[in-house]
């Protein structure tokens, strides 16, 4: 019976209309349309959803409580698992993951488990929030280096043990990337970010901001001499890249990182706010992946004619395909099979046009995807009066260089084990900070293997 019934729509923002202001696009599940969904789920024996989520919540006990109108009891069998469950309702690519295994995708479309959870999520917080349980205190102080998703779920799962957890985040504000880097109108910062770091507050953790990690204090200084027994470092991956051709450093250049914490930490969305943000007329950003949807959506809402310059094909576009689609919906262009080689400048040192070449895909590369290739004599110019270099970012090398035998490897990436244990003693790490740039997910998911593990650890000691 249930299969019958085909995935509930989610109602969104007007296309037309969201491309001119930072609202959030999507409008989620309301209870009517929560219920519906959730009676299609089929309540697996071998719930495959469930091992195809990085921090294994019960996907089918949360949806069976969702389908019995239980919404508080749903909100609790998701706490068990997952500190921020309203950002990954939002967020997380569900598609590759819990619902891209969903046995009714087999030959229909999957239960929509982030919508579902986004609505579960959601009306928890407004409905006063899920009681957690917590061991007694044991006195035993952690650190953990960051406050983005893996800083925030190791602090979690560590206070729910009972130690004493204090977060060192070098930004004003707590929140990582969901904070600087994912824009409003995916995740609203005072309705969805606050309340779930509030929510990690409220298990006692302890969150210092403004500590630059490496400069203000150490992490031999924490455990040498600030009586901390084991440091977890989720610093992410915030250095961002650059091409490295020629005209990149004049003036209307910028990595999406700078754009985007200009507006989304610094709210220079915001006309109140007096964080100055370059807006051109016409925008070319590089890349394909969720960094540069974001910066050329945000760029379109802020008034630019926006162009996404991608190297590769549609099919290897690296975005969710739900961003991709948002993006079109909104009026980008994209231009697939180009390349830049170089950024134009006029007589004052601004960008005045990006050069770029036309690619094609040639053979398989090792990892089987066809590298693209340039086609000889193909260079043209678009005419761009800013140029946004979405590439990719590197861990920032500042705590591995002050961090005594912390082992890195060649792109800057901290080396740790399946548990985040170091080549260190009592520093383990997790997140974008060992894997490169990830998903919100994982770097939540290495966070709270690394909550066990140090665990484990100080109870041997
Ligand atoms: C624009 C953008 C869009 C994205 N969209 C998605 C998406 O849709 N879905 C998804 O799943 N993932 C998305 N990601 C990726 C995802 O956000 C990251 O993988 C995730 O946030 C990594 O978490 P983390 O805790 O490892 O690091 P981060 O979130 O980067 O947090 C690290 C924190 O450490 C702090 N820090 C760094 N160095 C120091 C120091 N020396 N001292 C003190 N603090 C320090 C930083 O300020 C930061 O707050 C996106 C990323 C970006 C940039
Ligand atoms: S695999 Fe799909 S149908 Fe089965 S329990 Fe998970 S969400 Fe429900």
């Amino acid at each position: 019976m249930a299969e019958k019934i085909g995935r509930v729509p989610v109602r969104e923002q007007d296309p037309k209309a969201r491309a001119h202001n930072f609202e959030e696009v999507c409008y989620g599940y309301d209870e009517e349309e929560a219920l519906l969904e959730a009676s299609r789920c089929l309540n697996c024996r071998n719930p495959r959803c469930v091992q195809h989520c990085p921090v294994g919540i019960h996907i089918p006990e949360f949806i069976a409580q969702v389908k019995a109108g239980a919404f508080a009891e749903a909100a609790a069998v998701i706490a068990r698992d997952s500190s921020l469950p309203a950002v990954c309702g939002r967020v997380c690519p569900q598609e590759t993951q819990c619902e891209g295994s969903c046995i009714l995708g087999v030959k229909g479309e999957p239960v929509a488990i982030g919508k579902l959870e986004r609505f579960v999520a959601d009306w928890s917080r407004e409905n006063g929030g899920v009681p957690v349980e917590k061991a007694p205190a044991n006195g035993i102080k952690v650190a953990v280096v960051g406050s983005g998703p893996s800083g925030l779920a190791c602090a979690s799962d560590l206070a729910k043990l009972g130690y004493d957890v204090t977060i060192f985040e070098v930004l004003h504000k707590a929140g990582g990337v969901l904070q600087y880097g994912i824009p409003e109108f995916r995740l609203p910062k005072l309705r969805v970010v606050e309340p779930e770091i509030d929510s990690v507050r409220a298990l006692g953790v302890k969150i210092e901001t403004n500590v630059v990690v490496g400069r203000t204090v150490t992490i031999d200084d924490l455990l040498d001499k600030e009586g901390f027994k084991a440091v977890f470092v989720g610093s992410g991956a915030g250095l961002p890249r650059f091409m490295g051709i020629p005209g990149e450093s004049l003036n209307g250049v910028f990595s999406a990182n700078e754009f985007l914490t200009r507006s989304n930490l610094m709210r220079a969305f915001d006309p109140s706010s007096d964080t100055p943000i370059f807006v051109g007329k016409r925008v070319a950003v590089v890349g394909g992946g969720n960094v540069a949807m974001d910066a050329a959506r945000t760029a379109l809402r802020l008034g630019s004619e926006v162009t996404i310059v991608y190297r590769r094909t549609e099919k290897e576009l690296p975005a969710r395909a739900e961003e991709v689609h948002h993006a079109r919906e909104e009026g980008i262009e994209f231009r697939m099979l180009t390349n830049p080689v170089e950024v134009l400048g006029d007589e004052k040192g601004w960008v005045r046009a990006l050069r770029c070449i036309q690619m094609e895909l040639g053979e398989p590369d090792a990892s089987g995807r066809r590298s693209p290739v340039p086609v000889a004599g193909s260079e043209f110019e678009i005419p761009v009066d800013e140029v946004i270099m979405a590439l990719g970012t590197s861990p920032n090398p500042l705590i591995a260089g002050t961090t005594k035998g912390l082992e890195t490897e060649r792109h800057g990436c901290i080396v740790a084990d399946e548990d985040g244990a170091t080549s260190r003693p009592g520093v383990f790490a997790g997140g974008d900070a060992v894997t490169g740039a990830a998903t919100v997910i994982l770097a939540m998911g290495a966070g709270r293997k690394a909550a066990a593990a140090i665990h484990e650890y100080l109870s041997t000691k």
